[in-house]
């Protein structure tokens, strides 16, 4: 029976933009046969915005229709992402790629703004990755420091009282928080459905190059401690999400992955798409479902119901790392190295670059292990944590660079990302720029970190800004954020009034 109000047999008239055949057809061409469906939808936008260096708006309809997915479903998708330039249907597609120019605190520190001012076709990027080699650039797909990087074979033996020895090694996570790992596996739901194990390769706080490190350098012992946690975790999918900054280690694992096998496991790789806040595990997971990056609300945790509502754990890349190194030589000669862990150490040092060292290790003494200060600039001020953990005196530089330790003073080491700041630093215009970069990534989910962090801006620019202000406002985005990001984004500025009285008066 025809519905009320309309003719019967009429055609409804399909919603949003008509797909042209010829249009369908380009899309057909490239992507071929494709399930339908949202959950690969940001790696097909991947493929369309290589090959023509941008998506246009009438390719974005026909991949819709091609994957039975709304039009809004992809257009809200592909705008989220700071790597996908989506233009109207009448203008051409670039002549040449972006080169996207890293304005990071140790790029700026080696001029990429000058830098960026005069190259062609250069566009302004978030730290990249790469500031043990300053300034850093990605021309489309190319990295300028990319080594060659090839992966070898991997052991994907199981290891039967692996959890007993993380256990002794007191290992914590690596990706910033520091959860306890042993906890995190004991957490994830015992009922039977499907577990999924997620590799953040994601790192995208600035100052943190690490990760990237681990796989240029070890990349079989970091997959190797990735099946190590599949096979005790009895998961069925793992999902590697690698910042897109690294096309070249992209390039290497989908070589290394088909040769991998873990029984009863299927290992997946996906690009992120240019969005800092993807790092936080509930927006990670988003993505991976083809959506917007935005945290999700918790409860339900992810350990209960997390990609496509089964039980996942995240883990760090670095983490992964640990757990095959504890996995070889047992949790108590980890414990007895003291924790050792990477840190990424980058700005006025000689030998900005990746070092070793045990959580207990002071930043006086990281600055040491990476040939001191550069000749000419006196040692004033560092950040210990990336752009969130805050940014203090030199007179703190003996204390550890371990979790718990700068928290009584408003910070955090995060990740292990140290940026040494010089006399020739401003440290209001460091604030000023991290906060900048902030209000750019917000995911805009809620009020107090999408309007926070740009009144915090704005405050920052205004000579009748007050501390009182500035604290209420902070005040507020730590206690009302939905996650991380706009929780600690005031963190530089606070520090700032907390520990450098005389420059604030
Ligand atoms: Fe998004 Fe910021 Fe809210 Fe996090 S705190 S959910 S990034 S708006």
């Amino acid at each position: 029976m025809a519905k009320k109000g309309k003719k019967r047999g009429a055609r409804a008239f399909p919603k949003g933009r008509h797909v042209r055949p010829e249009t369908r057809s380009a899309i057909n061409e490239l992507l071929g046969e494709v399930a339908k469906g949202r959950e690969s939808l940001i790696e097909h936008l991947h493929v369309l915005n290589d090959h023509f260096g941008a998506l246009r708006k009438d390719h974005l309809a026909a991949l819709a229709q091609k994957l039975g997915l709304a039009q809004i479903d992809v257009y809200e998708t592909a705008t989220f992402y700071a790597h996908f330039d989506v233009i109207d249907d009448d203008l051409p597609f670039p002549a040449k790629p972006s080169v996207r120019v890293c304005q990071g605190p140790a790029c700026r520190m080696a001029g990429s703004t000058d830098v960026l001012a005069t190259t062609e076709n250069g566009v302004a990027a978030p730290c990249q990755g790469a500031c043990d080699k300053p300034p850093a650039m990605i021309t489309g797909r190319t990295r300028s420091d990319a080594p060659h990087l090839s992966v070898g074979d991997v052991d994907t033996s199981s290891v039967p009282d692996i959890a007993a020895e993380l256990e002794i090694a007191g290992l914590r996570g690596m990706g910033g928080a520091g959860f306890p790992v042993t906890q995190k596996w004991k957490f994830l739901a015992q009922d039977g459905r499907d577990r999924v194990l997620v590799v953040n390769a994601d790192e995208g706080e600035p100052g943190t190059f690490k990760d990237r490190h681990l796989f240029e350098t070890e990349p079989e012992t970091v997959l190797r401690g990735m099946s190590i946690a599949a096979q005790a975790l009895d998961v069925r999918d793992v999902f590697i999400y690698l910042r897109d900054e690294y096309p070249h280690i992209h390039t290497a694992l989908i070589k290394a992955l088909p040769k991998l096998n873990i029984p009863n496991c299927r290992v997946h790789l996906r690009r992120g798409a240019g969005a800092y806040v993807c790092g936080e595990e509930t927006a990670l997971l988003n993505s991976l479902e083809g959506k917007r990056g935005q945290p999700r609300n918790r409860p339900p945790y992810p350990a209960q119901s997390g990609y496509r509502g089964r039980p996942t754990v995240t883990h760090n890349v670095e983490t992964l790392y640990w757990i095959a190194d504890i996995a070889e030589r047992g949790g108590q000669a980890f414990a007895d190295e003291g924790r050792p862990r990477f840190y990424s150490v980058s700005g006025r040092i000689n030998t900005p670059g990746v070092y070793r060292a045990p959580a207990s290790t002071t930043v006086a003494e990281l600055i040491q292990m990476a040939d001191g200060m550069i000749k000419g600039h006196t040692f004033t001020a560092f950040l210990p944590g990336g752009a969130s953990g805050g940014i203090f005196p030199a007179r703190f530089a003996d204390r550890a660079m371990d979790f718990g330790v700068f928290e009584e003073l408003g910070g955090f080491v995060g990740s292990g990302a140290l940026i040494v700041l010089s006399d020739q630093d401003d440290v209001w215009s460091v604030a000023r720029e991290l906060m900048e970069f902030f209000a750019d990534e917000s995911c805009g989910k809620c009020t107090p970190c999408r309007v926070g962090t740009e009144k915090m801006v704005g405050l920052l620019q205004s000579p009748f800004a007050n501390a009182d202000t500035i604290r209420i406002l902070s005040q507020t985005m730590r206690d009302a954020s939905i996650c991380g990001l706009g929780q600690a984004a005031p963190n530089p500025v606070l520090s700032l009034f907390n520990h450098f009285e005389e420059d604030s008066e």
